[in-house]
């Protein structure tokens, strides 16, 4: 049993094997977890980058990502890089209040969000949820809005849905605190419903700010809203999985994946989101540092 497994689990993923192993050739069952976990740091050597990305226990997934000597897999075993799509670029709202929060620096940031009234969330919120995490992390979480538990605590994903991201996090080797998590609206729509468009275009100067600041390396857009918001399109969530999109001028690799709400209602499509995961990992893993 490896420390993974719990991660795994609470995806329903109870054991993987390699794929190969279906052809006959070795098996691995999941190897002992490596007391070195993987540096997610932006710095230091792109081969050392690319080494700790392969070291997230590839073996243990079911499809093998690279070849036995380390090389990676001819290009058509790989999901197709979708081109982008001008929908794709987002601008800022063309507007001076939306101008003066893209100077800001992450303090005038914060304070510019927590005293917000562009919408009407503000009249009902407790508090503002702006996000949570390392504000140098590599991934960056986007979900829908904060719920009744994240408006109490000012923390995106703390209830029951939170408490299933974070093992999602950790089945790709991401302890929370590691990527920055974040939702397209900072305040509670009232009784959970979804934002308006109207009030994530409110929000979205603070999102492209904080996206500008952090400047990851790989979006995981959780959930139909945050994937429809951030990708400009009403397609539905179905159909935007399964493939790596681009976001933004510097063309951020962005990954779209069910939102845990979701698959706790509908158990059986963990799997779906563990494929999803592991497409945002290689596609994080084959991107260049810059
Ligand atoms: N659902 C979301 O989309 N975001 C949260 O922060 C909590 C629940």
């Amino acid at each position: 049993m490896t420390a993974k497994r719990p991660y795994l689990e609470a995806l329903d993923i109870p054991l993987w094997l390699p794929r190969r192993s279906l052809a006959g050739t070795r098996v691995d069952s999941c190897p002992p977890e490596s007391s070195n976990h993987p540096s997610l740091s932006k710095e230091g050597n792109p081969q050392d980058h690319l080494r700790s990305a392969m070291a997230i226990d590839d073996r243990a997934l079911p499809e093998l990502l690279f070849s036995d000597d380390g090389t990676p897999l001819p290009e058509e075993d790989w999901e197709p890089v979708i081109e982008p799509d001008p929908a794709d670029f987002a601008p800022a709202a063309p507007n001076r209040r939306a101008a003066t929060i893209a100077r800001m620096d992450w303090e005038e940031l914060t304070a510019e969000a927590r005293q917000c009234q562009a919408c009407g969330l503000c009249t009902t919120r407790t508090q503002v949820v702006f996000g949570v995490g390392d504000r140098q992390a590599e991934w960056l979480v986007i979900g829908e809005g904060p719920g009744a538990d994240e408006d109490q605590q000012g923390e995106p994903f703390v209830g029951r849905a939170g408490k299933l991201l974070n093992p999602m996090l950790l089945a790709i080797g991401l302890k929370r605190e590691q990527a920055y998590i974040t939702n397209i609206v900072r305040c509670r729509p009232p009784e959970n419903r979804e934002p308006t468009l109207e009030e994530a275009a409110q929000c979205r100067p603070f999102l492209n700010r904080q996206i500008a600041l952090i400047r990851p390396r790989i979006i995981l857009a959780v959930g139909r809203i945050a994937a429809q918001n951030l990708l400009g399109t009403d397609t539905p969530i179905g159909k935007l999985r399964g493939q790596v999109h681009r976001f933004g001028p510097t063309r951020i690799p962005l990954v779209v994946t069910y939102h845990p709400a979701y698959l706790l209602r509908s158990p059986r499509e963990k799997r779906r989101a563990w494929d999803d995961l592991r497409l945002a990992r290689r596609a994080l893993a084959s991107e260049p540092l810059l």
